[in-house]
């Protein structure tokens, strides 16, 4: 589907390799044909003026649960959240090309048979780019595993704690087991790292004593919960030498844990969200069940302390988690913060919410890039196409305006549901045009700011190197 005119960005300051250069390019049959540093270059059909805009990769967002809902095989009533139509929209808007969408779904996929289907939804709906995580379940047998490897998976998702009723937490030796299985396909093991028996101690004592206002949230979740299931799939991981995701990392003493665990050569690495780099404890009083995730957010110190370790390396990327739950399902919280589900929108704020944050602490395009495309295409296995402006690559670009101040409104989110945890922050950067593969998929002066029909993403298949 990609476009066979030739198109030419001119005039941005482009992120490349070697730093933010002043170079136009040329886009042909949806890749990047070349860089050019003289203009007027020969025989183009169109001229797109990046002018005072910055050039960056577009971004790769890790770890999104659009959850499209498969109708003949689930003909429950649960609620149709988001979707890849809407969740595609958003992305495309927040300057995000590509996802990597979690298991989770109607059914999950925990096997090649539901991991089939949900990838032909998700393809008819696409708006995005999107690989797809594979899930592990403690009922998910070797077989099924290796099924999702076959059908594409890009890494696997699973959980040491029992927060998803369809993909409970797995044991020790379970978590073994899959990390022995995974190592010759050089495919990821992403683990939710809470200790379940802690977490259901403290939530008890909590609610034993009566609380049930937003605080009482993170209360019931201290970050040792966090920080001791990380050690232990470190230590397993360093054991069977498996590769080790710790996905949503919200505790900087367990950042502290990944770091020491790469110096000593364990395959582990991290990625946090913009909710743990950009909201507090403060602000999950404030929001209440519309700041209640998991894990919860965190001190303006934990908070500081995080982006310390995406400026050293080791956090390696930032993602979404985004869950567009409806307000009906948030609003029973406000009572009582038991009774909200887990999980935030963020799809359209995750690069703004990076790019604002990461400035004004002095960090620079490179750092920005990194975190939202270069390690995110290398981690799952989708460079040398995507995370890179490089001839040859496709031509995923997000134009940036580095100087235009905003405010976040829900009015202007895509996602179907019409709420943000950012709701009222003020970002600096604002998405202007997002290019996949050659075509402007998201313009903000456009009127319907869309400008593809859904089925333009298309299904991505991890490049793995053979032998992992
Ligand atoms: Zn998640």
């Amino acid at each position: 589907m990609a476009s066979n005119r030739k198109l030419l960005v001119h005039g941005g300051r482009v992120l490349l390799a070697s730093g933010v250069e002043p170079v136009d390019i040329l886009i042909a049959e949806g890749r990047i044909a070349a860089l050019l540093k003289d203009y007027p270059s020969p025989d183009v059909d169109d001229v797109l003026d990046a002018t005072g805009l910055v050039v960056l990769p577009g971004a790769i967002d890790g770890h999104t649960h659009f959850i499209p809902r498969d109708l003949e095989a689930d003909s429950s009533d649960k609620p149709d959240d988001e979707g890849f139509v809407h969740g595609g929209r958003a992305a495309a808007a927040g300057g995000i090309t590509s996802i990597v969408e979690m298991p989770q779904a109607y059914p999950s996929t925990v096997n090649a048979r539901t991991f089939e289907r949900k990838r032909a939804l998700s393809e008819r709906d696409a708006i995005v780019d999107f690989a797809m995580w594979g899930g592990i379940s403690p009922l998910t047998s070797s077989e099924d595993i290796l099924g999702q490897v076959r059908s594409g998976a890009a890494g696997f998702k699973a959980y040491t704690s029992n927060g998803d009723p369809d993909m409970p937490g797995l044991s020790d030796i379970q978590i073994v087991d899959a990390l022995s299985l995974l190592r010759s396909t050089g495919l990821m093991l992403g683990l939710h790292t809470e200790n379940e028996s802690l977490l259901q101690a403290y939530q008890a004592r909590l609610r034993a004593s009566g609380r049930t206002d937003p605080l009482a949230h993170a209360e019931a979740r201290p970050a040792i919960l966090e920080i001791e299931a990380v050690a232990r799939a470190i230590l397993l991981a360093e054991y069977c030498g498996g590769r080790l995701h710790i996905v949503h990392v919200g505790s900087p003493r367990s950042a502290e844990l990944v770091r020491s665990a790469k110096a000593r050569g364990v395959r582990v690495t991290a990625e946090t969200c913009p909710q743990y780099l950009a909201l507090n404890l403060e602000d999950l009083a404030r929001l209440g069940p519309y700041g209640k995730c998991v894990p919860p957010l965190r001190s303006q110190e934990e908070v500081e302390a995080l982006w310390g370790y995406l400026g050293d390396g080791t956090i390696d990327c930032i993602a979404s988690d985004h869950c567009g739950y409806k307000k009906e399902a948030k609003e029973p919280g406000r009572s009582n913060i038991w009774n909200a589900p887990n999980g935030l929108p963020g799809v359209q704020t995750l690069l703004p919410a990076v790019i604002t944050g990461a400035r004004q602490r002095g960090f620079s395009w490179e750092h920005i890039a990194r975190w939202t495309a270069t390690n995110p295409a290398r981690l799952w296995h989708l460079a040398p196409a995507k995370g890179s402006i490089t001839p040859g690559a496709d031509a995923d670009l997000v134009l940036v305006d580095p100087e235009w101040e905003w405010t976040v409104k829900e009015a202007d989110l895509l996602n179907a549901q019409k709420w943000s945890p950012f709701e009222g922050k003020k970002m600096k950067g604002r998405v202007r045009k997002t290019i996949l593969r050659g075509e402007t998929i998201y313009d903000d002066t456009h009127r319907e700011r869309i400008t593809v029909d859904p089925g333009y993403g298309s299904f991505l298949r991890p490049s793995v190197p053979t032998g992992g």
